[in-house]
């Protein structure tokens, strides 16, 4: 597999990653037989979160002894310097090393966010110490705003950005990955997938190809997807028009009904979670399910509350009809509780 610069950092990966949410469904032999597979056909790029349940655990134990052949990135949601630091701690001990190659900065979802991990005391704060401890090689940062994002490149601070990006969510390539680019950042692609949602895994790597300084990190959960993505590495060809008028069609589908869980709804007065509430869809494919269930919980009795004021859809540059999605999403979020809860 050809490898690709992750920017400023000058790590070499491979032009195809692997993300760490979707095996925590999986029994831990499982998974680690599972990320195996994955360094046996050719990833060494592993990225995962303290946050993903056991993910790092067996991240970490599949990739012991090819340590020194492998990228490890993992991330903390933490935003004080005391919460960062003990994250670092668990990660370095979950991941079965003496330094973790990128240590991102989970979802900084909005500037109050970026502030706040920047400000003294702040998530940051430990990063860079865990840095000069030589814990950690590089910082990063991953978000869902693009704004938000720009602002966090401009600061110099960080060698990576981690953006999701596929042919329904490509407005980062517009201005965030030519922004990450003028910085000589590394630029990764979450949910080259669609988070779940996208099923034409073909269309979506052809498209991804276009994007040569971009490293994907698909969820991976079993050995067969792996096979069949690497296979579209091994011989990668261009999109044909009727590839284009596919991705069209699947566009003009889904185009107002999937949330890229920017924020620029928010908030609402009446305490709806909106962004937590339309990730349930995702949440419902690539989690287990209690999780999907606890961690949308809050977010669905939100629903509740929306008295349909429609202020929210002025907010959405993608024009989701939000007050009516949310209520799908709530039909399908009861369904999936008769079934599994
Ligand atoms: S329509 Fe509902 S969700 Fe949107 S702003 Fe109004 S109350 Fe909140
Ligand atoms: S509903 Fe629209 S504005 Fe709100 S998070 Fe989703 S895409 Fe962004």
């Amino acid at each position: 597999m050809k490898t690709l610069r992750l920017g400023k950092t000058g790590l070499m990966v491979s032009e195809l990653g692997f993300g760490g949410i979707p095996i925590i469904r999986l029994g831990f032999e499982d998974a680690v037989e599972v990320v195996r597979h994955c360094f046996e056909s050719g990833i060494r790029f592993f990225d995962t979160a303290n946050v993903y349940g056991d993910s790092e655990r067996k991240i970490g134990q599949a990739l012991e002894s090819v340590r020194d052949k492998v990228v490890l990135a993992t991330k903390t949601l933490a935003r004080d310097v005391e919460g960062a630091t003990e994250h670092v701690g668990y990660s370095l001990e979950n991941l079965k090393t003496r330094c973790i190659d990128l240590y991102q900065l989970h979802n900084l979802i909005n500037d109050d966010a970026l502030n706040q991990v920047l400000a003294p005391g702040g998530a940051y704060e430990a990063l860079a110490r865990a840095k000069a401890d030589g814990k950690i090689r590089f910082i990063g940062f991953s978000s869902h705003n693009i704004a938000t994002a720009i602002r966090a490149c401009r600061t110099g601070l960080f060698s990576t950005v981690q953006f999701p990006f596929n042919f329904i969510e490509h407005d980062p390539a517009d201005d965030l990955f030519k922004v990450a680019a003028e910085m000589d950042m590394g630029i990764i692609a979450m949910k080259p997938l669609g988070g779940g949602l996208l099923e034409r895994a073909d269309l979506c790597f052809r498209f991804l190809q276009k994007f040569p300084n971009v490293a994907p990190i698909p969820g991976i959960q079993a050995k067969e997807e792996v096979d069949q993505i690497v296979e579209l590495y091994r011989s990668p060809r261009p999109l044909s028009e009727a590839d284009l008028a596919e991705m069209e069609t699947i566009r003009s589908q889904l185009g107002t009904k999937f949330c890229h869980r920017c924020e620029y709804c928010m908030p609402c007065d009446k305490g709806v979670l909106i962004p937590q509430a339309m990730a349930f869809r995702s949440f419902s494919r690539r989690m287990v399910p209690q999780a999907a269930i606890m961690m949308a919980d809050a977010a669905m009795e939100s629903i509740a509350n929306c008295e349909d004021c429609r202020e929210c859809i002025e907010k959405c540059p993608y024009g989701l009809e939000i007050p009516e999605v949310l209520k799908e999403t709530l039909a399908l979020y009861n369904d999936f509780v008769k079934q599994h809860g």
